[in-house]
């Protein structure tokens, strides 16, 4: 299906039928809609009137996932990345002769998934690509795309709508049933992507985040350390949200100072990196609970008086582990 803020990326899609590229990367954050946008992509394609119409034997097929010459390369259970064997296997299937006289189109989600033999085994498909052949893939971390491979696709941009937009979205969504200061908070909390705020309601997510805030809370008042935080962050399902949570905390830092018109302490803006930072070594091979507990001491000496300009300790290596 097409999402209200995919609808410009849709029509770029249609519009250029007639001089279809081999590989397409789709780039955006989580929750923007980005595998079923590639697989919406992949269904005009096997579709007879090329527009996923929905009622044809093609969009059957797709729509029932029994289409022959469809393929998505998926993490296998048990592992954390795509392997090379899972490239090898995919390529071969794209070297036979399509089953339907057609096109054959791969979709391969979150792309960063695939490790460094995939990478390579994947860059020499592009390189050569089968004949009528489209790969389709999609990331929510460009940066960690290997440059070869990201020149050799035709880049698609997703953006998230706007804060009204998105609202709106999401109501129609709750049955006119959601908070909206609650609703305002899931969006700005997973960068203003719909379908992920949309899970945040779902799953009662806020609780984790009062949870998050008292922890905050009894950190400054010294009731916690920041060891306690740390582990307790390290029991949620999706600990890697704690970021999200301390980047929030900073942006609202900024705006309540500049609204009371007070100078903003120009700490918080290298907060807000090394919070960033920290996320990417949390992906990498990070120390995750020194990592947290770092966090928390950095939140610490922005609470006290301090002017100095905060140490950059995500570089530590011990931090940061051995990528
Ligand atoms: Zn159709």
């Amino acid at each position: 299906m097409i999402y209200p803020w995919q609808q410009t990326q849709w029509s770029l899609w249609l519009a250029q039928f007639e001089r279809l590229g081999h590989a397409y990367l789709l780039t955006g954050t989580n929750g923007l809609g980005l595998t079923e946008f590639a697989q919406q992509m992949a269904q005009s394609l096997f579709c007879q009137s090329h527009t996923a119409c929905g009622q044809c034997a093609g969009c059957h097929q797709f729509l029932e996932h029994t289409h022959v010459d469809f393929f998505q390369l998926d993490v296998l259970e048990g592992k954390k990345e795509v392997g090379v064997e899972q490239i090898r296997q995919l390529t071969q299937k794209l070297m036979q002769t399509s089953h339907q006289g057609g096109y054959k189109v791969a979709v391969l989600p979150e792309v960063e998934r695939l490790n460094t033999s995939a990478f390579n085994a994947l860059l020499k498909t592009l390189e050569e690509p089968p004949e009528k052949t489209l790969l389709i893939l999609t990331s929510y971390q460009l940066e960690r795309l290997p440059a070869t491979i990201v020149s050799r696709c035709q880049q698609l941009a997703f953006n998230a709508p706007s804060m009204q937009d998105s609202q709106a979205w999401l109501l129609t969504q709750t049955n006119n049933e959601m908070d909206g200061a609650r609703g305002k908070r899931a969006l700005r909390l997973n960068w203003g992507a719909p379908l992920a705020a949309l899970d945040w309601l779902n799953n009662q997510a806020w609780l984790q985040d009062e949870a998050w805030q008292t922890d905050i809370h009894d950190l400054v008042t010294q009731r916690k350390t920041p060891s306690d935080c740390a582990s307790a962050w390290l029991k949620w399902p999706n600990p890697e949200a704690v970021f999200d949570q301390f980047y929030l905390l900073s942006v609202s830092a900024i705006r309540q100072a500049l609204y009371q018109q007070q100078g903003v302490k120009t700490q918080w803006f290298g907060f807000q990196q090394q919070v960033l930072q920290a996320k990417r070594d949390w992906l990498g091979n990070a120390n995750k609970e020194l990592l947290l507990e770092s966090l928390c001491l950095l939140y610490l000496a922005l609470q006290s008086e301090t002017s100095s300009p905060l140490p950059n300790i995500f570089s530590d290596s011990r931090i940061r582990g051995r990528c």
